[in-house]
């Protein structure tokens, strides 16, 4: 009845009228699943993550890793970040389970220390309204305390629209987060609009060089980019990474630009601990055996 679907488009938040569409109806119905489900995942251990081991590009080693959630939902299986990441920053759900990320990430990091592991970076992703949250410093200082990670180790990934948004309060929070002795990344750069003098004012220690300019670097443009940011990122001093490195081709690139380190398929895709560990010792075998 085209009443009752002009009412529905409406209560839809949507200024133009529309009739009622059943894919609209089940696109609803997904993610009201998905927010039931979300708000259940962390009391039913239904998060875990991942980690993708990050390349010093002169010597071969692992000098990090990026920490990455990842559901797996009871019914649903296996949930990629890029669909209830976003929804959990909609419902604030980002909060509990930003505190789950980073609780577990600061752990696994000290337990590999302690199993032997040369010392490597973690670094976690940071959600805009996680930045916003009043006490977002004392979380991150309880959770080094508690963890006993040494913040140096520690790296919190934000992107340039949260950068965007309230310039000064971010600016103070990231000095604030700073003076614990972490390190401040910043993701998908390039991907965004923020200004370089804004970007100058950032104390932010890494730039990430977005895997979208990785594409295509026959083709001059992206190569540009790419040569642009490293030699930016080297007269600003600040570390610079690039991620989804997948080809060999891309790898030579980058290491003719010296660019610092690398991410991507082509060392690895996020994996879980048990396969982490043997992948870092094949990768410190392969680096020691480059210098010997
Ligand atoms: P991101 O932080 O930019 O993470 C890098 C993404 O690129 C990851 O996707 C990773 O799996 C993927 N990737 C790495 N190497 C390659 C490659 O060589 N090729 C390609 N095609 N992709 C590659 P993932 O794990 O699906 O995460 C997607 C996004 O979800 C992340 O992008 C991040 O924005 C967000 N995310 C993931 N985990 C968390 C988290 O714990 N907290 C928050 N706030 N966001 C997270
Ligand atoms: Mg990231
Ligand atoms: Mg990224
Ligand atoms: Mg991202």
């Amino acid at each position: 009845n085209s009443d009752i679907a002009m009412y529905r488009a409406k209560e839809l938040g949507r200024n133009n009228y529309q009739f009622y569409d059943p894919e609209m109806n089940e696109l609803i119905n997904r993610r009201a699943q998905l927010e039931k489900g979300l708000r259940k995942a962390l009391e039913l251990n239904e998060f875990t993550l991942y980690f993708q081991p990050q390349i010093n590009l002169a010597t071969g080693h692992i000098i990090g890793n990026e920490a990455l959630i990842r559901w797996h939902h009871g019914e649903l299986s296996m949930i990629s970040p890029a669909d209830f990441i976003p929804l959990s920053e909609e419902t604030g759900l980002i909060v509990s389970i930003g505190e789950w990320v980073l609780r577990k990430a600061c752990e696994q990091n000290v337990a590999w220390q302690k199993a032997g592991f040369s010392p490597m970076r973690v670094s976690v992703n940071l959600s805009a309204r996680q930045i916003q949250q009043k006490n977002l410093v004392e979380n991150v200082t309880e959770i080094l305390q508690q963890t006993g990670l040494d913040p140096q180790y520690l790296e919190l990934e934000i992107t340039e629209s949260i950068a965007m948004h309230n310039e000064d309060y971010v600016i103070a929070k990231l000095h604030a987060l700073k003076k614990l002795g972490i390190k401040i990344a910043m993701d998908d750069f390039g991907t965004g609009y923020s200004s370089l003098s804004y970007l100058n004012k950032l104390p932010i220690d890494t730039l990430k060089i977005d895997k979208s300019f990785l594409s295509d670097l026959k083709e001059g443009l992206n190569a540009e980019i790419c040569s642009t940011i490293i030699a930016m990122a080297r007269n600003m001093r600040l570390t610079v990474i690039a991620e989804g490195v997948e080809t060999e081709e891309q790898l030579r690139f980058l290491i003719d630009q010296k660019c610092d380190e690398a991410q991507g398929y082509i060392f690895s895709k996020p994996m879980p601990v048990e396969e982490f560990n043997l992948l870092f010792r094949s990768i410190e075998e392969s680096a020691a055996a480059k210098v010997s």
